[in-house]
């Protein structure tokens, strides 16, 4: 079992390691950026928007760092532990920076917005912070950290959502992307460092949106996942200073064509499934306050809109929700579970964040927790103990006393019963036809091939005619905690 502060589904398990950026072919005579991102999709699609700027300021892209003339590093501040994995890594890119001293080391996103200027101090390789609203100014600040001056530009904007960017697809596999719908959040979870690091909750142009679907779907991609850290209060209005013209029902006004006074989320949705049947519709994160029956509705009248909501409980004890300052408590979260089970049916794949050890957690209010997880049967789910962040409500107002050691022993309490609970509902899918979207070669063998259920699990199965890209119905013969397996049919 992993004793780590996350479990992550096997589809996703790259997520928390950096990923690089990929070479470009025709790079000769241009300088190269090479990018290593961490944390969260957010940061993974920032990064392609980032790509997208510096190539319009004249980088090409390198997948080595040993040849890059600026080195990013995109980071997560969420946990102690993200922080420090970026700051090892700024360790080992000294000796690269030593011997060659004109090489630029810049720091971008959530660790940049959080130490702002103490970044410079505290680690001397550091040339250049940029905060996740200043992506912008990169290559002006780039110029600047040329001429040997520490360049900063950590602004948080209340507009800014590079709606007009269209990112440069990082390692992709083709067939599944991230699209950006909104930026920041306005939440103030109290063990949260995001509001801090992020800014203020802003919705993105849908017709940019609509659009950057389209043109992904035209160049071959069959999925795209909508991101936002709480995708459920996305509202855009075509003039953000009159309020009182929003529209609350897709009923009340059709969001498409005239695009009216404002599209809400189930709208959005509903506009991104129309671009074609053939492409998948994901998003995430959506908050149990927040998620509406008309979100539900709309994810069941369109086949393509994938049925699996990731919908992060926290805790399953209404106190420690009330500190978390998560706005549900415990009746409320599973009442939301029943409408999507209601609406949606059974199989519906359902996952969670939880966290374990929150300030003042009692055992008792463990065991709530793992109620909680018993009464929903979770899909599967990421799960981490509880890290203090300096500036947070709780770091301010709460003391941090559940010792390290019951934290962890709760957290693998956690993930030892999402493994039963992985486990049985992958096997209620053993005897059905799963339509899959194949995704690339399986990670164990290229006589197979792996691609993702509506559900979002892994399905792999030999790999005969078929190729990536296409839609697959695959028989599930068998199954283990992470994956199912199955033959074409
Ligand atoms: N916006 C999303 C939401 O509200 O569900 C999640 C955003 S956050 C990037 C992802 C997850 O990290 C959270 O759902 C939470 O479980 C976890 N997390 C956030 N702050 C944490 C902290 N201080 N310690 C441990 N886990 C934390
Ligand atoms: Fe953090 Fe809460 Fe916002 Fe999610 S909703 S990003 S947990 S403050």
């Amino acid at each position: 079992m992993k004793t780590l502060d996350i479990l992550t589904p096997a589809d996703k398990e790259a997520v928390d390691l950096p990923r690089l950026l990929a070479d470009e072919p025709a790079a000769a005579g241009r300088k190269k950026l090479y990018i290593e991102s961490y944390g969260c999709q957010m940061n993974f699609s920032d990064s392609e928007i980032v790509a997208s700027i510096l190539k319009e300021g004249g980088f090409a892209t390198t997948s080595s760092a040993d040849e890059a003339d600026v080195i990013f590093l995109n980071t997560c501040a969420i946990r102690d532990n993200a922080e420090q994995k970026v700051r090892n890594r700024l360790m080992h890119l000294t000796g690269l920076k030593r011997r060659r001293p004109e090489l630029v080391v810049g720091v971008l996103g959530c660790m940049a917005e959080r130490l702002k200027t103490k970044l410079l101090e505290e680690e001397k390789v550091v040339d250049l912070v940029a905060g996740p609203d200043a992506y912008r100014d990169l290559p002006r600040l780039v110029e600047e950290a040329e001429t040997g001056q520490k360049a900063v530009n950590v602004f948080l904007s209340r507009e800014e959502t590079y709606a007009d960017i269209a990112p440069v697809r990082l390692n992709s596999n083709g067939v599944t992307a991230f699209v950006s719908i909104m930026r920041g959040c306005d939440n103030m979870c109290s063990f949260c460092v995001v509001p801090f690091t992020r800014g203020r909750e802003r919705s993105r142009d849908p017709h940019s949106i609509v659009r950057e679907a389209t043109d992904l779907f035209n160049q071959g991609y069959r999925e795209v996942t909508l991101l936002g850290q709480n995708v459920d209060s996305y509202k855009w209005s075509q003039s953000p200073q009159t309020p009182e013209g929003l529209v609350d029902s897709p009923n009340e006004e059709a969001p498409f064509g005239s695009l009216g006074a404002s599209v809400n989320f189930a709208q959005l949705l509903e506009m991104v499934a129309q671009v074609s049947p053939d492409l998948r519709v994901r998003f995430s994160t959506s908050h149990p306050k927040d998620i509406t029956d008309d979100v539900l509705f709309t994810m069941k009248q369109y086949a393509n809109i994938c049925k699996y909501i990731h919908l992060p409980a926290q805790s399953g004890n209404s106190r420690i929700l009330a500190l978390m300052n998560r706005t549900y408590d415990r009746e409320w979260y599973l009442g939301k579970i029943a409408r999507i089970r209601a609406i949606l049916g059974e199989d519906c794949g359902i996952s969670h964040d939880l966290i374990a050890g929150f300030c003042t957690e009692t055992e008792a209010e463990h065991r709530d927790t793992l109620s909680l997880m018993e009464a929903v049967q979770f899909d599967f789910g990421f799960m981490f103990y509880y890290s203090e962040r300096p500036g947070t409500l709780a770091a301010k107002k709460l003391a941090d006393d559940v010792p390290e050691e019951i934290k962890k022993r709760r957290l693998n309490e956690i993930i030892a019963l999402q493994q039963q609970h992985s486990l049985l509902r992958n096997q209620r899918t053993v005897g059905q036809v799963h339509r899959v979207l194949v995704e690339g070669f399986s990670k164990r063998s290229d006589d197979f091939l792996q691609g993702r259920n509506d559900q979002n699990k892994v399905i792999v199965f030999p790999k005969e005619h078929f190729q990536k890209g296409q839609y697959v119905n695959v028989l599930v013969t068998d199954c283990t905690a992470a994956t199912l397996m199955g033959k074409a049919v």
